[in-house]
């Protein structure tokens, strides 16, 4: 069946990357469509409801929010910040980090950061200050975050920060190997691993989070709705439960249009793919991109894959924690893929819905871990909810292996847990369609900058990638990530300098 439109831009995928591009091309006045495989639009921004409880998949918090900061200005320039309900983390302490049984908090503010990270290590203020004068080095400048206007190719050298391994860094900056680990130890946001975690990822991360840290009141899928409905009131289509299968091109090896699982083409002058790009070139004729290219994608590792538990509280017995909790339980804050099943596991990451209301008492934790995603091998081929009872006894287990970790840092959790429901690497697999269920995408690596970059640009002229896997990812990372790739669509300069003006 043929839609007759012809759009101008179709984008395949509505995570968050889709939206955001969707947006600003529709405010641009191009007419945007937007295919989606699952029913609920977002991606990793999804949300779901168990027991009345909302939970967030894949955005528990993010950075820069604040008035005159990025997220808060590029929001204010589509036109969506006032429609979202977000609280802000502690200022001194959204992150809380137990490693080795001590509590370090990771404060907004740089001056403030410095000040509380140094309290813990008095002799060793100056390797502080050099880590906070690193990060800094690095947000400053990243012209796209920092809303400089450039000619579009430049937006894309490969920096020096891409070439810095963090921990090389952290290490040539003191000798302290509490200390490392400590500043280091928000590297779970990142799931590149210490050999190859760069520090423009790493520093980005940080950066973001320090300037503000925030969380959506009632779950991130409030930003999919505002971006939705935005794209619909410029005029644009957003189609769900229609995933792409197969991408057509033209005799002079354009893309001509897509074809979708329910037999419907959609056709297009521009293309934008937000899926992963192995998964994008699946869908692809064989031979329309070069050999090499093809190989040296099929062939990058994939970030960490995560293990949730997601836990419904009784009512009034746990207080709101306005902070995420880092709980280390191995001697380096690094966590290990190779090694780590053995120790599974390491350490993980508490998160807490916002109260709705004025309640000081929390009905939805969430608790996710690195696992390796080859322990589900076995169930490669299965579909969600379609797995058997060997999958659902090893969810069973692994989930208490780790709640009673948890419950140990956390003892008033105990007896406070209605009921729990876990998502295991294939789930996000599913959920999103990354490889192996991968979190954040490709990681960049350090000792292979130009080889782990992928560029928005293909060599197939009406091809664009947006997303988490040609950028940073996260809230800062794909937002970026988004006028990165539309830099090569429209007049970039001016929209930088419109969302400069936005806040
Ligand atoms: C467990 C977890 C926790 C995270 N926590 C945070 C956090 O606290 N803060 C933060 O900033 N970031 C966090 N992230 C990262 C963040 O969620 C992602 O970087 C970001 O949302 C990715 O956006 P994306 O645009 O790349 O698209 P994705 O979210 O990957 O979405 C891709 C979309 O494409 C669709 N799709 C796939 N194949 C097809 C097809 N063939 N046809 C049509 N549609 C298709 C998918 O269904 C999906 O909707 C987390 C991620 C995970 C997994």
């Amino acid at each position: 069946m043929e839609n007759d439109q012809k759009y101008d831009i179709v984008i395949i995928g509505s995570g968050l990357g889709g939206l955001l591009t969707g947006a600003l091309l529709s405010k641009e006045g191009y007419n945007v469509c937007i295919v989606e495989k699952n029913s609920v639009y977002g991606g990793s921004l999804q949300t779901f409801k168990r027991n009345g409880v909302v939970f967030d998949t894949g955005m528990h918090y993010f950075g820069s929010a604040d008035k005159g900061q990025f997220i808060y200005k590029l929001f204010n320039y589509l036109d969506i910040f006032n429609s979202l309900k977000l609280k802000r983390l502690d200022l001194d302490g959204f992150d809380i980090l137990n490693y080795r049984d001590k509590e370090y908090r990771f404060a907004q503010g740089f001056d403030n950061f410095t000040d509380i990270m140094s309290s813990y290590f008095p002799n060793d203020k100056d390797a502080v200050v050099e880590f906070v004068e690193r990060i800094q080095e690095v947000g400053q400048s990243e012209s796209m975050f920092n809303l400089i206007s450039k000619e579009n190719e430049d937006f894309f050298k490969v920096g020096a920060h891409y070439s810095q391994n963090v921990f090389k860094i952290v290490s040539s900056i003191t000798s302290d190997f509490v200390l490392q680990n400590v500043l280091t130890g928000l590297n779970g946001l990142i799931g590149g691993g210490k050999d190859k975690t760069n520090m423009f990822v790493f520093g980005m991360t940080y950066y973001s989070y320090i300037e503000s840290a925030w969380r959506f009141v009632g779950g991130s899928s409030q930003l999919t709705d505002a971006l939705v409905a935005k794209i619909e009131q410029n005029g644009g289509t957003v189609i769900n439960n229609m995933e792409v299968t197969e991408i057509v091109l033209d005799d002079n090896r354009s893309i001509d249009f897509i074809k979708t699982n329910k037999n419907i083409i959609i056709k297009g002058r521009k293309f934008i793919s937000n899926i992963h790009p192995v998964n994008t070139l699946k869908l692809l004729p064989n031979n329309s991109l070069r050999k090499v290219y093809v190989k040296r994608i099929n062939r990058l590792e994939n970030s960490t894959s995560m293990f949730s538990v997601f836990l419904v509280l009784k009512e009034n017995l746990v207080k709101y924690m306005n902070y995420n909790y880092f709980d280390i339980l191995t001697k380096s804050t690094w966590f290990d893929n190779e090694s780590g099943q053995k120790a599974w596991p390491q350490g993980y990451i508490l998160t807490s819905q916002v109260p709705e209301g004025i309640s000081e008492y929390v009905s939805g934790i969430t608790i996710m871990t690195p696992i390796d995603p080859h322990i589900f091998d076995k169930w490669i081929n299965t579909d969600v909810e379609k797995r058997g009872p060997e999958y659902r006894n090893l969810k069973k287990e692994l989930a208490e292996k780790l709640l009673e970790k948890v419950f140990s840092r956390f003892p008033e959790f105990r007896g406070a847990v209605k009921k729990y429901y876990t998502a295991t690497p294939l789930t996000y697999r599913d959920y999103i369609g990354t490889p192996n269920g991968s979190a954040y995408g490709f990681i960049k690596d350090s000792e292979k900058p130009f080889e782990t970059l992928v560029l928005p640009k293909t060599h197939i002229r009406n091809l664009l990638f947006t997303g988490q896997n040609i950028n940073v990812h996260g809230m800062l990372g794909v937002s970026t990530g988004s006028l990165l790739t539309i830099s090569y669509i429209t007049d970039i300069k001016k929209i930088i300098k419109a969302i400069s003006d936005a806040g």
